[in-house]
């Protein structure tokens, strides 16, 4: 077949994304037979609204602020008092010391593995990721012609293995992408894991002569239940970037607001905080969304409605295993990640019959599990329980 795009994006428009495929089918399925029948569980797409705050946030700043200044160009890096203020509050909750240099205001999580993947990656360069992952990582890193190379999961529990990770790594490696809380499994990596995976990284550098970083994907960081502590990266690893999104802690997704945590120790720091806000530029960002900027200062220790997610998980959680499934309690994010007792994508297709609409394990490259995205109200839990129970039945689970 001939066509005039690229030949990268013709590929892509070959293979959807398997989580948007499913959002489409329930708003198909959402028109045959109403949204309230649907049990739509696949984007991560919060479901419970922004704190009250950032509205009146939004309604102060468009009252108070000059409008040439808030709607305006400013520094590729971002505002530099918002750059401040997010310095400091990680400062008093982390103990760390970093001023507003280190922080580049990006255009969500997305927008920022994107900036420090452009900044750091030469083709041909590796990055590791750890299985099960979030798929746009692949895409990520093709933007740049880097290789993603995947470690294998490590079930039951699904943290990391270290010595796999040091197996991954290759003189070519330019970073490890970490993501806790994780999507698609629930799992906060502990600061066991973490300090094993500083370990083997370490040791790699210096046989390597040259830095490995790690990136760590953090937009589900508020969202951990039980009192479960998410370790700060920056601690463990002198080679640490972390990449931060409101999307969900504030309900934000489309907003598209987050920045890059680039300290000052990490090799090369100067040089990749003058790239990374050069790299917002170039990719056309310009800068992060101006008056979202400027609500998040105003917003730094607002959160979402964590418990209304914490009484989600209970209620899926005990609905899945009276069925008979087979799942971990996650410890964060909100996803549960349950084991299919066939083929992931016909355990997709079966849970169809019911309205239910789940993604399958392949789609984060591990076979075998579901991910229920249970950022949705009560109502389509409780409604999709009996269906759950009729498929687990078909099973004799
Ligand atoms: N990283 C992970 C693990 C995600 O799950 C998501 C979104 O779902 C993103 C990054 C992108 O988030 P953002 O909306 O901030 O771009």
């Amino acid at each position: 077949m001939t066509h005039n795009i690229s030949e990268k994006l013709f590929a892509l428009t070959q293979r959807n994304s398997a989580v948007r495929e499913m959002f489409e089918e329930g708003n198909r399925l959402a028109a045959l037979y109403g949204r309230e029948n649907v049990y739509d569980f696949s984007l991560g797409n919060p479901n419970f609204p922004a704190p009250k705050k950032v509205k009146d946030a939004v309604v102060d700043i468009l009252d108070s602020e000059p409008s040439t200044m808030v709607h305006g160009y400013m520094s590729n890096a971002g505002f530099s008092d918002v750059r401040a203020a997010v310095a400091g509050s990680l400062n008093s909750r982390f103990g760390t010391s970093f001023n507003a240099q280190n922080i580049i205001m990006t255009v969500g999580a997305a927008g920022s593995l994107n900036v420090i993947l452009k900044t750091l990656l030469n083709p041909g360069d590796e990055v590791v990721a750890i299985a099960p992952y979030f798929l746009e990582y692949g895409n990520y890193v093709a933007n740049y012609d880097g290789v993603l190379t995947v470690v294998p999961p490590t079930s039951p529990d699904f943290q990391p293995d270290a010595e796999a990770i040091g197996k991954a790594v290759t003189p070519k490696t330019k970073a490890l992408i970490i993501n806790s809380p994780n999507n698609p499994t629930g799992v906060i990596y502990s600061e066991e894991t973490i300090k094993k995976i500083a370990a083997v990284l370490e040791a790699k550098q210096k046989e390597y002569g040259h830095a490995i970083y790690i990136l760590a994907d953090e937009p589900y960081r508020e969202l951990a239940y039980d009192g479960y502590e998410v370790p700060w990266l920056t601690k463990f690893y002198r080679n640490a970037i972390v990449s931060y999104s409101w999307s969900k802690s504030l309900s934000l997704p489309g907003e598209r607001i987050g920045y890059l945590v680039i300290p000052a120790e990490a090799d090369d720091s100067a040089l990749i905080i003058d790239a990374a806000a050069i790299a917002n530029r170039v990719m056309g960002f310009v800068n992060a969304p101006s008056l979202m900027q400027r609500v998040v200062m105003h917003c730094l220790d607002e959160r979402t409605d964590i418990a209304a997610y914490d009484s989600n998980r209970k209620l899926l959680y005990k609905g899945l295993k009276d069925a008979g499934f087979e799942c971990a309690y996650p410890q964060g994010a909100f996803y549960m990640w349950v084991k299919t007792p066939c083929d992931d994508k016909e355990f997709c297709a079966r849970a169809k019959k019911y309205n239910i609409l789940v993604v399958p394990g392949s789609s984060f490259a591990c076979p075998g599990y579901v991910r229920i995205a249970y950022c949705v109200s009560p109502k389509t839990i409780e409604g999709s329980l009996p269906g759950f129970k009729k498929l687990a039945e078909e099973f004799s689970l």
